[in-house]
């Protein structure tokens, strides 16, 4: 078995294989070494932007496009409909399986990482070298962990319950009554299921168990009517904590996506993200100047979007944003609220 690789990639998500897409026909000898026993179980909704695939979207079969946004507020639901697709239900299983098929790096499936020294990586089933790391592990990272970068500034939690049929709607809900620095929501998850819930951003551990979870379950009783005793609930959390995409004393160890807390925190969409970031890091591996250029406009972009995460949740802006969202199709309102979406749909 083979256990010198030019680069190690510890997690095979959206980060990870977009990484090792780009790094295919280097030449580097490139491991992905993911803890699951196969592609896909992530816990999301699998939708992504125009943005994420640009040109590529033809390649995904069963895809449901949304027109339709439904935006809630403490005042009740409007549905905002567009002309053109703003999202599109890919599915994760499906998503990652496309970004796999574009690699020629080896996969190795259910070995999670255990441990990182500055030479080599070591898994439950052996010891890999490496002259690059990339950390594409999600929230929970170990490369994170190994470079002892903290985890705190924005990490959000999502709570919500799992009803076995197809999403009919996508529904976000601006409750800060129920939902402070979070949302409410009714999303696919992936093909086929629908995810009823609420995120909320606080640095606490504790907080599904203690506050959101009994939260979203009133929410959903009283919203939608759902016997929730029913229902399958999955937590997750979200980094959007970034410090910093280079490390290391040979500055040879790179973050990306949810392990480098590149997550949006305002509406929580990191699969764009991770993918991009994945790029920009494969790029700068190669030597290719792109490669920094990507990873600094993602920086920029990511001060932009915790700027508006942090004034989003002071009063009175709070207020602000429940005035434009109770009547997102009015005459000055719609304008504000169209400019704000396509914004974070485009970029
Ligand atoms: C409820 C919810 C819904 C969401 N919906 C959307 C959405 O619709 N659209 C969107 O853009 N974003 C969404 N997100 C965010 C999105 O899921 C993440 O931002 C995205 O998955 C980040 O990709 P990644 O590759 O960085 O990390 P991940 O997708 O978390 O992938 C990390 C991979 O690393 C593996 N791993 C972890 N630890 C180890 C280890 N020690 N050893 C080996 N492997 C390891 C994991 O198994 C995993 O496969 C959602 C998040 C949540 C919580």
């Amino acid at each position: 078995m083979q256990t010198d690789y030019d680069v190690i990639i510890v997690g095979g998500g959206p980060g990870g294989l977009s990484c090792a897409r780009h790094l295919s026909g280097s030449g580097l000898r490139v491991l992905i070494l993911e803890k699951n026993d196969r592609l896909g179980k992530k816990i999301c909704s699998g939708e992504v932007s125009s943005k994420t695939f640009p040109g590529e979207m033809a390649n995904f079969q069963n895809i449901q496009e949304w027109k339709t946004v439904v935006v809630g507020t403490h005042k009740g639901t409007v549905p905002v409909t567009y002309g053109k697709p703003f999202l599109w239900t890919v599915g994760r299983y499906e998503l990652e399986s496309f970004l796999k098929s574009r690699c020629d790096a080896d996969v190795h499936f259910s070995e999670p990482v255990i441990e990182i020294t500055e030479e080599k990586v070591t898994t439950s089933e052996g010891s890999y070298t490496y002259k690059y790391l990339v950390g594409a592990d999600g929230s929970f990272s170990k490369v994170r962990e190994f470079l002892r970068l903290p985890t705190h500034h924005i990490v959000g939690w999502a709570y919500h319950y799992v009803v076995d049929l197809p999403a009919h709607e996508f529904r976000v809900c601006w409750l800060p009554k129920i939902f402070p620095r979070g949302y409410g929501y009714v999303m696919s998850k992936s093909l086929g299921k629908t995810m009823i819930g609420g995120a909320i951003g606080k640095p606490d551990s504790d907080l599904i168990s203690k506050k959101l979870a009994p939260k979203v379950k009133e929410w959903v009783k009283a919203e939608f009517g759902l016997d929730t005793a029913k229902l399958k609930s999955e937590g997750m959390r979200g980094n959007a904590d970034y410090r910093g995409w280079k490390f290391g004393n040979k500055w040879n160890v790179f973050l990306v996506g949810d392990a480098a807390g590149l997550l949006n925190p305002v509406t929580t969409e990191g699969i764009y993200y991770a993918v991009k970031s994945g790029e920009g890091v494969a790029k700068h591996i190669r030597g290719d100047a792109e490669g920094k250029k990507i990873m600094s406009k993602m920086a920029n972009t990511h001060r932009a979007q915790v700027l508006l995460f942090d004034i989003a949740n002071t009063w009175p802006f709070y207020w602000i944003v429940h005035w434009i969202l109770e009547n997102p199709k009015g005459m000055i309102r719609g304008k504000i609220f169209d400019w704000v979406f396509w914004k974070f749909m485009d970029r």
